[in-house]
Protein backbone atom coordinates (compact mmCIF):
# COMPACT_ATOMS: atom_id res chain seq x y z
CA UNK A 1 0.00 0.00 0.00
CA UNK A 2 1.13 3.44 -0.86
CA UNK A 3 2.13 5.41 2.03
CA UNK A 4 -0.21 8.58 2.23
CA UNK A 5 1.70 11.70 1.95
CA UNK A 6 0.38 15.22 2.33
CA UNK A 7 1.26 17.98 0.02
CA UNK A 8 3.53 19.42 2.75
CA UNK A 9 5.91 16.60 2.66
CA UNK A 10 5.93 15.64 -0.73
CA UNK A 11 7.03 19.54 -1.30
CA UNK A 12 10.12 19.18 1.81
CA UNK A 13 10.87 15.65 0.06
CA UNK A 14 11.26 17.76 -3.50
CA UNK A 15 13.38 20.52 -1.78
CA UNK A 16 16.09 17.84 -0.34
CA UNK A 17 16.20 16.59 -3.46
CA UNK A 18 16.79 19.41 -4.94
CA UNK A 19 19.42 20.40 -2.11
CA UNK A 20 20.99 17.32 -2.46
CA UNK A 21 21.81 17.02 -5.97
CA UNK A 22 25.13 19.11 -7.36
CA UNK A 23 24.44 22.41 -8.54
CA UNK A 24 26.55 21.40 -11.59
CA UNK A 25 23.93 19.06 -12.64
CA UNK A 26 21.31 21.64 -12.59
CA UNK A 27 22.88 24.24 -15.03
CA UNK A 28 22.90 24.29 -18.76
CA UNK A 29 25.84 22.54 -19.62
CA UNK A 30 28.50 24.48 -21.23
CA UNK A 31 29.52 23.29 -24.97
CA UNK A 32 33.65 23.08 -24.55
CA UNK A 33 35.85 22.05 -27.71
CA UNK A 34 39.07 19.86 -27.54
CA UNK A 35 41.60 20.79 -29.99
CA UNK A 36 44.49 18.41 -31.18
CA UNK A 37 46.05 16.63 -33.61
CA UNK A 38 49.31 17.88 -33.75
CA UNK A 39 51.50 17.26 -30.86
CA UNK A 40 54.98 15.93 -29.54
CA UNK A 41 52.76 13.91 -26.81
CA UNK A 42 50.58 11.12 -27.78
CA UNK A 43 47.33 13.30 -28.51
CA UNK A 44 45.46 10.11 -28.90
CA UNK A 45 45.46 8.70 -25.58
CA UNK A 46 44.93 11.68 -23.66
CA UNK A 47 42.22 13.65 -25.54
CA UNK A 48 39.72 11.18 -24.51
CA UNK A 49 40.86 11.33 -21.11
CA UNK A 50 40.07 14.79 -21.06
CA UNK A 51 36.96 14.92 -22.69
CA UNK A 52 35.96 11.93 -20.67
CA UNK A 53 36.91 14.17 -17.42
CA UNK A 54 34.83 16.85 -18.37
CA UNK A 55 32.15 15.26 -19.00
CA UNK A 56 31.93 13.29 -15.64
CA UNK A 57 31.72 16.74 -14.17
CA UNK A 58 28.19 17.22 -15.65
CA UNK A 59 29.05 20.40 -16.84
CA UNK A 60 30.00 20.17 -20.04
CA UNK A 61 29.33 18.43 -23.43
CA UNK A 62 32.52 17.82 -25.12
CA UNK A 63 33.44 17.99 -28.97
CA UNK A 64 36.81 17.54 -30.72
CA UNK A 65 38.22 19.41 -33.38
CA UNK A 66 41.45 16.93 -34.63
CA UNK A 67 43.84 18.83 -37.55
CA UNK A 68 44.83 17.04 -40.14
CA UNK A 69 49.05 15.98 -39.76
CA UNK A 70 52.15 18.19 -40.70
CA UNK A 71 50.91 19.23 -44.84
CA UNK A 72 49.06 21.48 -47.10
CA UNK A 73 45.77 20.38 -45.39
CA UNK A 74 46.42 21.80 -42.75
CA UNK A 75 45.01 25.26 -44.62
CA UNK A 76 41.56 23.93 -44.51
CA UNK A 77 41.16 23.77 -40.97
CA UNK A 78 38.74 25.70 -39.72
CA UNK A 79 37.08 24.68 -36.24
CA UNK A 80 33.94 27.52 -35.67
CA UNK A 81 35.00 28.42 -31.99
CA UNK A 82 32.45 30.56 -32.24
CA UNK A 83 29.58 28.05 -31.50
CA UNK A 84 31.68 26.98 -27.82
CA UNK A 85 32.20 28.04 -24.67
CA UNK A 86 35.39 27.39 -23.85
CA UNK A 87 38.42 25.90 -26.05
CA UNK A 88 40.58 23.45 -24.34
CA UNK A 89 44.14 22.92 -26.76
CA UNK A 90 46.07 19.94 -26.69
CA UNK A 91 47.76 20.84 -29.59
CA UNK A 92 51.23 21.28 -30.52
CA UNK A 93 52.12 21.50 -34.07
CA UNK A 94 52.29 23.53 -37.06
CA UNK A 95 50.73 26.61 -37.53
CA UNK A 96 47.17 27.17 -38.11
CA UNK A 97 46.33 29.52 -41.59
CA UNK A 98 46.12 32.94 -40.80
CA UNK A 99 42.09 33.03 -41.00
CA UNK A 100 42.22 30.01 -38.48
CA UNK A 101 44.68 31.92 -35.92
CA UNK A 102 42.43 35.21 -36.40
CA UNK A 103 39.17 32.91 -35.48
CA UNK A 104 40.79 31.99 -32.59
CA UNK A 105 41.90 35.70 -31.28
CA UNK A 106 38.53 37.27 -31.74
CA UNK A 107 37.15 34.26 -30.05
CA UNK A 108 38.58 34.53 -26.84
CA UNK A 109 39.18 38.64 -27.31
CA UNK A 110 35.29 38.72 -27.20
CA UNK A 111 34.88 36.92 -24.53
CA UNK A 112 35.28 33.11 -25.23
CA UNK A 113 37.19 30.90 -22.71
CA UNK A 114 40.46 28.86 -23.47
CA UNK A 115 42.21 26.26 -21.37
CA UNK A 116 45.71 25.23 -22.24
CA UNK A 117 47.08 21.97 -21.71
CA UNK A 118 50.55 21.19 -20.87
CA UNK A 119 52.13 21.21 -24.44
CA UNK A 120 50.24 23.56 -25.75
CA UNK A 121 52.18 26.01 -24.54
CA UNK A 122 54.99 24.69 -26.24
CA UNK A 123 52.98 25.46 -29.46
CA UNK A 124 53.02 29.17 -31.68
CA UNK A 125 56.50 30.11 -30.95
CA UNK A 126 56.08 33.20 -33.12
CA UNK A 127 52.33 33.93 -32.81
CA UNK A 128 52.84 36.84 -30.35
CA UNK A 129 48.75 37.03 -29.95
CA UNK A 130 48.60 33.40 -28.48
CA UNK A 131 51.42 33.89 -26.27
CA UNK A 132 49.60 36.38 -24.62
CA UNK A 133 47.12 34.05 -24.07
CA UNK A 134 49.14 31.78 -22.64
CA UNK A 135 51.29 34.54 -20.46
CA UNK A 136 54.75 31.87 -20.57
CA UNK A 137 55.29 29.47 -23.05
CA UNK A 138 58.80 26.80 -23.67
CA UNK A 139 60.63 25.86 -26.51
CA UNK A 140 60.30 26.68 -30.19
CA UNK A 141 63.65 29.01 -29.84
CA UNK A 142 61.32 30.96 -26.92
CA UNK A 143 63.92 33.33 -25.18
CA UNK A 144 63.99 36.52 -22.59
CA UNK A 145 63.41 38.12 -26.01
CA UNK A 146 59.64 36.68 -25.71
CA UNK A 147 59.28 37.82 -22.32
CA UNK A 148 60.22 37.17 -18.11
CA UNK A 149 60.01 33.98 -16.33
CA UNK A 150 57.56 34.09 -13.62
CA UNK A 151 58.80 32.49 -10.69
CA UNK A 152 56.87 32.74 -6.91
CA UNK A 153 59.81 34.55 -4.59
CA UNK A 154 58.99 35.93 -1.10
CA UNK A 155 55.43 35.42 -1.10
CA UNK A 156 54.65 36.79 -4.41
CA UNK A 157 55.19 36.42 -7.88
CA UNK A 158 58.42 38.07 -9.63
CA UNK A 159 59.05 39.06 -13.34
CA UNK A 160 62.75 37.03 -13.94
CA UNK A 161 64.33 38.17 -17.04
CA UNK A 162 67.31 36.65 -16.60
CA UNK A 163 66.77 34.44 -19.61
CA UNK A 164 63.75 31.86 -20.00
CA UNK A 165 63.42 28.94 -22.38
CA UNK A 166 61.56 26.02 -21.24
CA UNK A 167 62.57 23.31 -19.94
CA UNK A 168 62.02 20.10 -17.46
CA UNK A 169 63.50 17.80 -15.30
CA UNK A 170 62.46 14.05 -14.75
CA UNK A 171 59.22 12.42 -14.97
CA UNK A 172 58.13 12.02 -11.35
CA UNK A 173 55.06 12.79 -8.59
CA UNK A 174 55.43 16.37 -7.14
CA UNK A 175 53.53 18.75 -4.58
CA UNK A 176 51.98 21.07 -6.48
CA UNK A 177 51.19 24.30 -4.03
CA UNK A 178 47.81 26.79 -3.99
CA UNK A 179 49.10 30.59 -4.51
CA UNK A 180 46.09 32.22 -4.78
CA UNK A 181 43.49 30.83 -2.20
CA UNK A 182 40.99 33.37 -2.52
CA UNK A 183 40.53 32.75 -6.47
CA UNK A 184 37.64 30.54 -7.51
CA UNK A 185 39.30 28.02 -9.01
CA UNK A 186 41.39 27.26 -6.25
CA UNK A 187 38.70 28.07 -3.15
CA UNK A 188 38.38 25.37 -1.12
CA UNK A 189 41.53 23.20 -2.50
CA UNK A 190 44.22 22.18 0.19
CA UNK A 191 47.40 24.80 0.56
CA UNK A 192 49.44 21.48 -0.86
CA UNK A 193 48.72 18.33 -2.61
CA UNK A 194 50.65 15.41 -4.35
CA UNK A 195 50.49 14.97 -7.99
CA UNK A 196 50.86 11.85 -10.14
CA UNK A 197 53.95 11.49 -12.11
CA UNK A 198 54.14 14.56 -14.53
CA UNK A 199 56.79 16.70 -16.34
CA UNK A 200 57.46 19.83 -13.86
CA UNK A 201 57.64 22.56 -16.70
CA UNK A 202 60.19 25.09 -15.64
CA UNK A 203 62.02 28.52 -17.00
CA UNK A 204 58.65 29.05 -18.95
CA UNK A 205 58.71 32.51 -20.63
CA UNK A 206 56.68 35.02 -22.10
CA UNK A 207 54.61 38.45 -21.95
CA UNK A 208 52.75 37.42 -18.62
CA UNK A 209 50.46 40.15 -18.88
CA UNK A 210 47.24 40.34 -17.05
CA UNK A 211 47.97 36.81 -15.28
CA UNK A 212 47.51 35.58 -11.78
CA UNK A 213 49.72 32.62 -10.70
CA UNK A 214 47.35 30.06 -9.47
CA UNK A 215 49.85 27.45 -8.12
CA UNK A 216 53.25 26.66 -8.06
CA UNK A 217 55.84 23.64 -7.91
CA UNK A 218 59.20 23.38 -7.17
CA UNK A 219 61.66 22.79 -9.73
CA UNK A 220 64.16 19.78 -9.80
CA UNK A 221 65.90 21.62 -12.19
CA UNK A 222 66.16 25.02 -11.29
CA UNK A 223 64.84 24.61 -7.83
CA UNK A 224 62.46 27.46 -8.16
CA UNK A 225 59.21 28.02 -7.38
CA UNK A 226 57.79 27.49 -11.32
CA UNK A 227 53.83 28.39 -12.31
CA UNK A 228 51.76 25.40 -12.71
CA UNK A 229 48.09 26.98 -12.96
CA UNK A 230 48.06 30.24 -13.92
CA UNK A 231 45.29 32.60 -15.35
CA UNK A 232 45.17 35.02 -17.72
CA UNK A 233 42.80 38.13 -19.34
CA UNK A 234 43.05 38.63 -22.64
CA UNK A 235 40.70 41.54 -23.63
CA UNK A 236 37.09 40.22 -22.52
CA UNK A 237 38.40 36.90 -22.96
CA UNK A 238 39.15 34.19 -19.81
CA UNK A 239 42.37 31.70 -20.31
CA UNK A 240 43.26 28.93 -18.12
CA UNK A 241 46.60 27.73 -18.32
CA UNK A 242 47.87 24.63 -16.85
CA UNK A 243 51.44 23.37 -17.21
CA UNK A 244 50.05 19.38 -16.12
CA UNK A 245 49.36 16.47 -18.26
CA UNK A 246 52.31 15.17 -20.27
CA UNK A 247 50.72 11.07 -20.21
CA UNK A 248 47.46 9.44 -19.50
CA UNK A 249 48.60 8.56 -16.35
CA UNK A 250 48.92 12.65 -15.27
CA UNK A 251 45.73 13.53 -16.51
CA UNK A 252 44.66 10.13 -14.36
CA UNK A 253 44.73 12.74 -10.95
CA UNK A 254 41.91 14.13 -9.11
CA UNK A 255 44.13 17.23 -8.61
CA UNK A 256 44.60 17.27 -12.35
CA UNK A 257 40.84 17.04 -13.58
CA UNK A 258 39.34 19.02 -10.76
CA UNK A 259 41.49 22.05 -11.66
CA UNK A 260 41.20 21.55 -15.56
CA UNK A 261 37.02 21.32 -14.69
CA UNK A 262 37.06 24.29 -12.49
CA UNK A 263 39.15 26.33 -14.81
CA UNK A 264 37.33 25.36 -17.37
CA UNK A 265 33.75 26.40 -15.81
CA UNK A 266 35.21 29.48 -14.63
CA UNK A 267 37.12 30.72 -18.09
CA UNK A 268 33.48 30.15 -19.70
CA UNK A 269 31.80 32.02 -17.53
CA UNK A 270 33.49 33.98 -14.71
CA UNK A 271 32.41 31.25 -11.69
CA UNK A 272 32.96 27.96 -10.54
CA UNK A 273 30.33 25.66 -9.04
CA UNK A 274 31.82 22.10 -9.97
CA UNK A 275 32.89 21.08 -6.73
CA UNK A 276 36.10 20.13 -5.04
CA UNK A 277 35.46 15.91 -4.39
CA UNK A 278 36.25 14.48 -1.29
CA UNK A 279 39.10 12.18 -2.69
CA UNK A 280 41.29 15.45 -3.41
CA UNK A 281 45.26 14.55 -2.98
CA UNK A 282 46.55 15.65 0.32
CA UNK A 283 50.40 16.60 0.70
CA UNK A 284 51.04 12.96 1.41
CA UNK A 285 48.55 10.99 -0.36
CA UNK A 286 47.97 10.76 -4.30
CA UNK A 287 44.48 10.43 -5.51
CA UNK A 288 44.02 8.53 -9.16
CA UNK A 289 40.72 9.77 -11.09
CA UNK A 290 39.25 6.52 -12.64
CA UNK A 291 37.18 7.73 -15.78
CA UNK A 292 33.17 6.60 -15.12
CA UNK A 293 32.30 2.81 -16.88
CA UNK A 294 30.17 4.02 -19.64
ZN1 LIG B 1 55.43 16.60 -21.76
Amino acid sequence: MMPRLSFLQLGLAALVLLATQGQAADLPKLKALIIDGQNNHSWKTTSPILKAAMEASGRFTVDVATSPGKGPELANFKPNFKAYDVLVSNYNGDDWAPETRQAFEDFVRNGGGFVSVHAADNSFPGWLEYNKMIAVGGWGNRSDKNGPMLRWRDGQVQRDATGGHGTHGKYFSFAVETRAPQHPIMQGLPAKWLHAKDELYATLCGPAENTTVLATAQSDVTHENEPMLMVINYGKGRVFHTTLGHADESMKDVGFVTTLNRGAEWVATGKVTIPVPANFPTADALSVWTPPAK
